[in-house]
């Protein structure tokens, strides 16, 4: 099986040039700068590699790109595309706000965490990716052109946590300054809080942004949005994402997604605040994107109001999140039409019931 470059950081590299190909250190250098830096996905035009030496790449390794079956783009620029890649569909968004440009990657074929409001929690889990189909995602985007990505979230299909090597090995080189090179603060992790799995990013002892999807500070409404929450208690994510904001010295970011009857009451918002007093944070609220087929429907005006009047003078930050390409299904909890279309063949509008980790 040829060695899949794109997802293999610097020191894999060099070691694999060492050891199996026989090669000197600072070959390594040299194919990184062509893949991350230049963007020269083919060996033929690394011209600085002997032709004998590329000869050999060509045969021991491969530079795999997914293969971008849509690109549909909303009114506001928001792209989504729908990509085939080795173990099957996967979807990524890309989120121009320039001079930003924020793309959105999935980690793994839908998700095991079974989220109630999220169409890649309701199509199931197809597996994991590799560091290779991670890294390829940002390539497919930006394609031919000039577009540097600047930010980069890892809020896509799937729970990163539950796919951490390949993605720990995907962040590292993303932000390599040698390559890519976007900022490890630029980049952010975004769980559920599988037990454990903050810890991983702490001891990776990086700049990472971390974003929680908390969706409520109360654990019976959380256990019912997310059914991951089962094994998750709210104090025991509380204190790993205070291990978290002591050992980077960064703000967590708490995803709060407002769900009409369900998390947007008074109570509610009573719980968040007292939640988060304590804890250096940001609340981010969203208003729910609509999927086809689930039952669940965005709050009205009024009941956003309410809440948010209620959060602002009790907490440290409070933002909304501006919900972009609802229109081409690209918004937050939207991903996974791809997956569901593939096991239901043309029906795309009423989510299956699907056996998660936690249901
Ligand atoms: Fe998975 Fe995130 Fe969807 Fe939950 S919201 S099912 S963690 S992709």
């Amino acid at each position: 099986m040829p060695v899949k470059l794109l997802g293999m950081t610097f020191e894999e590299l060099k070691n694999w040039l060492v050891n199996d190909l026989k090669q000197k250190p600072f070959r390594a250098k040299q194919i990184f700068t062509w893949l991350h830096f230049r963007r020269v996905l083919s060996f033929d035009e690394m011209t600085d590699l002997s032709l004998k030496f590329r000869n050999v790449l060509k045969s021991a390794a491969a530079i795999t790109l997914p293969e971008q079956v849509t690109r549909v783009e909303s009114e506001d620029g928001t792209a989504k595309y729908l990509l085939k890649l080795p173990g099957g569909p996967a979807e990524s968004v890309l989120i121009p706000d320039p001079p930003r440009f924020t793309a959105c990657l999935s980690t793994q074929y839908g998700c095991r965490m079974g989220c109630r409001f999220c169409m890649t929690g309701q199509a199931g889990f197809h597996g994991n990716m590799s560091a290779d189909e991670i890294v390829a995602q940002l390539y497919t985007m930006s394609g031919n052109s000039d577009l540097r990505i600047s930010n980069v979230v890892l809020m896509g299909m799937g729970e990163p946590m539950d796919n951490w090597d390949p993605v720990q090995n995907a962040l590292e080189i993303i932000s390599d300054d040698r390559g890519i090179c976007i900022g490890q603060r630029k980049i952010t992790v975004s769980t559920v809080g599988l037990p454990g799995g903050i810890r991983k990013l702490v001891d990776m002892e990086k700049q990472y942004g971390l974003a929680v999807s908390l969706h409520s500070a109360v654990q019976k409404t959380r256990e019912i949005l997310i059914p991951a929450a089962k094994v998750i208690s709210l104090s025991q994510l509380k204190h790993d994402m205070l291990e978290y904001t002591g050992t980077t010295g960064r703000r967590v970011t708490l995803e709060y997604c407002l769900i009409q009857g369900v998390n947007d009451s008074i109570d509610e918002a009573r719980a968040l605040a007292d939640y988060s007093r304590g804890l250096p944070c940001k609340i981010n609220l969203l208003i729910y994107n609509p999927v086809p087929g689930l039952e669940w429907k965005p709050p009205d005006e009024e009941t956003v109001h309410s809440f948010t009047e209620y959060l602002y003078p009790r907490c440290q930050a409070v933002t909304f999140r501006r919900s972009r390409g609802g229109e081409v299904a690209g918004a937050c909890g939207q991903l996974g039409t791809s997956v569901l279309k593939k096991q239901n063949g043309t029906r795309q509008n009423r989510a299956p019931k699907h056996k998660t980790l936690f249901s």
